[in-house]
């Protein structure tokens, strides 16, 4: 970083902070948001308050005073030809020297009214002969501010040589009309106008995700190698013996797939089994198991949670018993003593199925002859920990699970590298669970509701949302909510409350008391979100609804309408504004998870759908998933690329390839093998 000027050891050391080392990657940090000085309003005509550029002289000089607290006040006075306006600075003490009086400069700011007239307070300025153009705000941090970094940017970009190779062959940006890495660069940090800006910026998007999209692909074709795992028989029908129900028709394709990757492919089975809440996935998986496990091999299945992890256990345990297959249960919450005998097991190939949590990947846990891995509710987990328990076996199959419905486009990167079966079919009788949006006000009905389920035998939940440090208005607590019910509302009815704050044993004795209907009404915060299967309940019942994005919403609603009877979800919510209210209706208007999803992305975008980074998937410095535009263009791209060079090792691709290997490096990303 010390070859730019202006860049000494001190300066280095503040750019390090923001995670730029080098001055490849000082071009390659973006800036946050642009001001567009490009417009410029004349003074006369500012009547409102707003955030406006104007052009304008500096009719007296800065002058300095001290005010409270040792600060200094900084103003004066600028004019056009058509108006005068008050400037002021704050704490700065060298603005009088930087605006000359009687020079000429574009100021940037917010105008504000006082009894006196209009005011720019603490505008950036620069000299009118600079020119206009849109200037680039960068995260700063403390004593490295914007204008010094655009400072910096400006002159590493001098250093960038004419001919900078460029990853998209030229054969490419030709086809799909992009401009070339050079110009990008220049105007992404300094763009002439927003027609230019917008042209960088759909480069370099389409650019990291054509990275993306390859990358993913090369690692679904780096795991298709050569199984060590021989799956000779398939033994599904004799699986479907053991359930109480027959399977719909969407279960029996998608384990109909899986038996066709293990038995016909040489390869291993990398496959996603997607379907909404309730589908019935489980067995799916557990039909899987069965096989492998009668071929002689051992079977994983990881969940992201204790409590799913236990309620898995127990319908395993239960299905399998009287076939003599060994279950085990390994999570982080046995003892030491418990752990050791189930990794003794798994180790000598005495424990044939293990349903576990994390436990199941760290290094303590060997297998004899792991043959799958199941991963539920995958989007909890990073593709690493997907790798990571691959690496256990020889290869193993895989199969993952998802209830979060993924818009297409998003999927196609995402599970870019992974085969998918969609169950699209619920099993039958279900009702779908009707859903009411209700204020605050009208609690005292929803809790005689309530007691009406409770009285013909169902169950209900109350979640409330987290409670943040130092945020308890007007947000119901869990812990206080339901001392609250217990002690009034509901003080003859048992009432169970979870929370992520519990001990794991002490959470799941309320979740398997709950199950097992001792607890008539549950009140939770979103530890149950995932997953979890207590067909009796009927009622779910969502406080500070407004809290919650639609995709998280439907998966707690998921939680009731898994048994026969009518099922019910009444949204609270005393906090409705337009785009909320519009929001929460978009769940009382249907049960379909796709159309919810699609909703959920074009509103919040992609963070949502996997919380913060639990995609696994590599940072991106800017591209955005919620494009669906660019991700579709970025499909296009990758396609025609494959198309004309056959093969990424092609040497017209040597830089391509060499951003891939540094996109997934700084995800932190495992490959596959
Ligand atoms: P999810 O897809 O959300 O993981 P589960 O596997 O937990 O769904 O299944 C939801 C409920 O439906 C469970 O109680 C399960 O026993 C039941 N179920 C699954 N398949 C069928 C079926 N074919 N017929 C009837 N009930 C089923
Ligand atoms: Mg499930």
């Amino acid at each position: 970083m010390t070859v730019l000027s202006g860049v000494g050891s001190k300066r280095a050391e503040q750019f390090e902070k923001l995670g730029v080392c080098s001055v490849g990657e000082l071009i390659n940090f973006y800036p946050r948001a642009y001001e567009d000085w490009t417009s410029v309003t004349a003074i006369a005509d500012i009547t409102e308050e707003g955030v406006y550029c104007v052009k304008a002289r500096l009719a007296t000089s800065i002058s300095d005073a001290m005010i409270g607290g040792g600060r200094i006040l900084s103003k004066g006075s600028i004019s056009d030809d058509t108006g005068t306006l008050k400037v002021v600075f704050f704490n700065n003490r060298y603005i009088s020297r930087m605006l000359a009086y009687g020079g000429e400069y574009f100021f940037y700011g917010k105008i504000t009214f006082d009894g006196y007239g209009a005011q720019m307070v603490s505008p950036t300025f620069s000299a009118a002969r600079d020119g206009v153009g849109i200037h680039p705000v960068y995260r700063s941090t403390a004593g490295l501010p914007s204008k010094t970094i655009a400072n910096a940017v400006r002159n590493a970009l001098k250093m960038l040589p004419e001919t900078v190779g460029d990853p998209l062959p030229e054969q490419v940006r030709r086809h799909f009309d992009l401009c070339g890495l050079r110009q990008a660069l220049c105007d992404i940090h300094f763009p002439k106008n927003s027609a230019a800006l917008e042209r960088a910026r759909q480069r370099l998007v389409a650019e990291e995700l054509v990275v993306l999209n390859l990358g993913m692909r090369s690692l679904r074709d780096h795991s298709r190698t050569i199984s060590g795992v021989k799956i000779q028989r398939d033994c599904s029908a004799d699986f479907e013996k053991l359930l109480p129900f027959s399977l719909t028709g969407a279960q029996k394709r998608a384990i109909a797939d899986c038996v066709h990757d293990m038995l016909e492919k040489k390869s291993q089975m990398n496959r996603l089994v997607q379907g909404d809440v309730g589908s019935g996935k489980t067995v799916v998986a557990a039909s899987v198991c069965y096989t492998v496990i009668q071929n002689g091999f051992q079977a994983a299945f990881m969940a992201p949670t204790e409590i799913l992890a236990k309620q898995h256990y127990e319908t395993f345990s239960k299905l399998l018993s009287g076939t003599g297959v060994t279950v085990a249960l390994l999570t982080g919450a046995l003892k030491e003593s418990e752990k050791k005998r189930v990794r003794e097991g798994l180790a000598d190939g005495t424990v044939q199925l293990v349903i576990g949590t994390h436990a199941l990947i760290t290094d303590k846990t060997t297998f004899h002859n792991l043959g799958v891995a199941v991963t539920d509710e995958q989007h909890r987990f990073g593709v690493a920990q997907r790798a990571k328990l691959l690496s256990k076996g020889d290869n193993p199959h895989l199969l993952v699970m998802s209830a979060t419905p993924i818009p297409r486009t998003l999927g196609l990167i995402i599970f870019g590298d992974l085969d998918i079966s969609v169950i699209d079919e619920l099993p039958p009788n279900r009702k779908p669970v009707r859903t009411v949006l209700m204020s605050g006000s009208q609690r005292g009905r929803i809790y005689n509701f309530i007691r009406e389920e409770v009285g013909k035998g169902r169950q209900a939940y109350i979640v409330c949302p987290l409670v943040e440090e130092g945020e308890t208005d007007g947000v119901a607590s869990a812990e206080e909510y339901a001392a609250e019910l217990m002690l009034r509302e509901f003080s003859d009815i048992p009432v169970g409350l979870v929370h992520g704050k519990l001990k794991p044993d002490e959470k799941e004795r309320v979740m398997s008391a709950f199950a097992a209907g001792e607890y008539k009404i549950l009140v939770a915060t979103t530890v149950i979100e995932v997953g979890v299967d207590v067909p009796n309940a009927s009622v779910m019942v969502i406080e500070n609804a407004e809290r919650f994005g639609l995709s998280q919403l439907h998966q707690l609603r998921g939680r009731v309408g898994r048994g026969e009877a009518q099922s019910f979800c009444v949204l609270i919510s005393d906090h409705l504004n337009a785009a909320t209210k519009q929001r929460l209706e978009v769940m009382c208007a249907t049960n379909d998870g796709f159309v919810i999803a699609d909703e959920d992305l074009k509103m919040r975008g992609p963070g949502d759908f996997f919380g913060e980074r639990q995609h696994g998937l590599p940072q991106l410095a800017i591209a955005d998933f919620a494009e669906t535009r660019s991700l579709e263009l970025s499909q296009k791209i990758a396609e025609y690329i494959l198309f004309i060079y056959k093969d990424l090792r092609n040497e017209e691709l040597r830089l391509l390839n060499a951003e891939i290997d540094r996109l997934f490096d700084r995800g932190g990303h495992n490959t596959m093998n």
